[in-house]
């Protein structure tokens, strides 16, 4: 598979009142051409820093920045796109063209004052050499194929017009506009009732296989990336603690994180009480991050004197599969 986007040993780190946080720790993976990466985590983990450092967009406070971020929009054509080049001038002309960015919430997107049409056009003016009317013509045609009823007057509407499962359809018309070959989705669904969210994700499959652009979708259900996502990424405090596809990671999970995640999805036919296992232990403070593997206090599996003590070793199963676990490929197996 050709790699579409590349991130190694990326480092994200805040200064605030209470102390310095390092969001992002040595943060690697990739996307390649056409596939559809699940990042799946807690919040706090880093998900949403790790995209935003992709997209530049990471806020005043940032005292560390650092790592290869490698994007190839063709075959050939390298850019990098990380906080040590001095190209952000670049991430700004792909923002929105080779790069689509859709988030939880679509006013952060859209703004309330313009028609979505107008806003469709403006981005599609700034990145594309064509006429008014053609901007025009193309963002009508992105409103039906996000699926949005009478595409011919929607297009004249303003945000607050529209019900929520239709504005995040605006939105990603808008971040559609200039055919991306990565679309950034951060939690696009978790704000959605299930019947919408399922038909969101019908809709972002389509578009996937219509066009052939790749996905990071970040989300923190499980079940949704059973749905949508080809390989995944799980995070944990900052770090990829594992990475497999979507079939290693549900049958043969390796790290004590995943599984406890697995364990806290809900299954179909068992009764609510039955069918969620919470983690034990809270998320850890970001800024008293514990010593040795992050997750030792909440690991069932944790060895005092190792664990506690030692940062684990990023264990290879395969070319897809890898996790940061001392006791990796050694834990007992799974009861089904
Ligand atoms: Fe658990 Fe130890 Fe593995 Fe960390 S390194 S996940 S504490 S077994
Ligand atoms: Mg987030």
């Amino acid at each position: 598979p050709e790699r579409l986007l590349e991130l190694k040993d990326v480092n994200v780190q805040f200064e605030l009142r209470e102390g310095t946080v390092r969001a992002v720790n040595g943060v690697s993976y990739h996307v390649n051409r056409g596939e559809v990466l699940g990042i799946v985590g807690e919040s706090g983990s880093g998900k949403s820093v790790t995209v935003r450092s992709i997209m530049r967009l990471l806020p005043k406070n940032t005292s560390r920045d650092d790592g290869s971020i490698l994007f190839q929009p063709k075959p050939g054509e390298e850019i990098r796109i990380d906080g040590l080049s001095s190209k952000s001038k670049k991430i700004r002309d792909l923002r929105g063209d080779a790069i689509g960015m859709i988030f939880q919430e679509p006013m952060t997107a859209l703004s309330p004052v313009h028609t979505i049409g107008t806003q469709i056009m403006r981005t599609i003016l700034l990145h594309r050499n064509c006429s008014k009317k053609e901007a025009r013509e193309r963002a009508i045609e992105l409103l039906r194929k996000v699926q949005l009823p009478r595409p011919e007057q929607l297009v004249d509407n303003y945000p607050h017009q529209l019900s929520g499962g239709m504005r995040q359809r605006a939105m990603i018309a808008l971040a559609l506009s200039c055919d991306p070959v990565l679309l950034i989705a951060d939690e696009p669904t978790t704000a959605l009732d299930v019947t919408t969210e399922a038909q969101i994700l019908d809709l972002l499959r389509e578009l996937q296989a219509e066009t052939g652009m790749s996905i990071i979708f970040i989300t923190h259900n499980f079940g949704v990336v059973a749905d949508i996502a080809d390989r995944v990424a799980v995070m944990y405090l900052g770090q990829v603690v594992e990475t497999g596809t979507v079939d290693d990671i549900f049958y043969n999970p390796q790290h004590p994180y995943t599984r406890a995640l697995l364990q806290s999805v809900p299954r179909l036919g068992q009764s609510p009480v039955h069918r969620l296992k919470t983690i034990p232990g809270m998320v850890p403070d970001p800024f008293n991050v514990p010593r040795g593997c992050t997750f030792n206090p909440r690991c069932e599996f944790a060895v005092q004197g190792t664990c506690n003590v030692e940062v684990p070793p990023l264990v290879r199963f395969s070319d897809d599969q890898q996790a940061r676990c001392h006791l990796a490929g050694k834990l007992p197996q799974e009861v089904a």
